[in-house]
């Protein structure tokens, strides 16, 4: 990680961003903004254990997220689960973030909602309160409806929330709060669905990423 953010709560967006597009990009930067975060930082995910292998390599992924955020000085880019052999966990990531940045940096990972309501079946998800806060943003058609959650992490929601944003920067770790993001019905099925069919991809993703999906040939039929 580059200087960003030394001090004051930061943010992390984890993803398979197979490619990044539009919709994270609005999540990290609204994040950074609405929950006044010094930085967020972006993890893409080496061999997810949740789900099907991602498409590009990850080394053409982290290039993209590269590219993605080179502009945006709030904005870094975290290499070591591309870089690490074995499936990609949230925990130890949270782990050895912490142990990078201290005990008492606030951390704040940041989840769509559907990830959210997902939570339970993480490894060690429990363990994820004592490392971070936890934003989770609601997009388009996933509402963070009390009904939709596990028991589980029903109560641990209602134990934990906060709509104060200022409550992050008081603790290192352990609430939840959501917000409000602008939403963007932009998935990276429907971009790699649009490129393998030579369709256009174009305005749900960064220039400079499509770019580098047109030169490296990825996506394509
Ligand atoms: P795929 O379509 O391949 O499942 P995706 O576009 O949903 O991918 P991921 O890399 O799985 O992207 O998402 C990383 C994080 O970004 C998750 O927390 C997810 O909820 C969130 N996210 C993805 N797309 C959006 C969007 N359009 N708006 C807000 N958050 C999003």
């Amino acid at each position: 990680m580059t200087e960003l953010g030394r001090a004051g709560p930061l943010g992390i967006l984890g993803g398979t961003f197979d490619p990044i597009h539009h919709g994270h990009l609005r999540l990290a930067e609204e994040a950074r903004e609405r929950l006044a975060l010094a930085a967020v930082c972006l993890i893409p995910a080496g061999t997810p254990p949740h789900r099907h292998p991602p498409q590009a390599d990850g080394q053409h992924r982290l290039a993209m997220v590269r590219a993605a955020v080179a502009a945006n000085p709030g904005l870094a880019v975290d290499a070591s689960e591309i870089e690490s052999q074995g499936p990609s966990y949230t925990v130890p990531t949270l782990e050895r973030l912490r142990a990078q940045h201290g005990p008492g940096r606030p951390l704040v990972l940041l989840l769509g909602a559907d990830a959210f309501l997902g939570l339970t079946t993480w490894h060690r998800w429990q363990d994820l309160f004592t490392l971070a806060h936890i934003a989770v943003a609601t997009r388009p058609s996933h509402v963070l409806e009390t009904t939709h959650k596990a028991p589980a992490l029903a109560a641990e929601f209602s134990q934990r929330q906060t709509l104060s944003a200022a409550a992050l920067a008081e603790a290192p770790a352990g609430c939840i709060i959501p917000f409000g993001i602008t939403p963007l019905d932009i998935s990276a099925t429907a971009i790699r669905a649009a490129l393998a069919t030579g369709g256009s991809a174009r305005y749900l993703l960064p220039d400079g990423v499509l770019d580098y999906i047109s030169r490296n040939r990825l996506y394509q039929p």
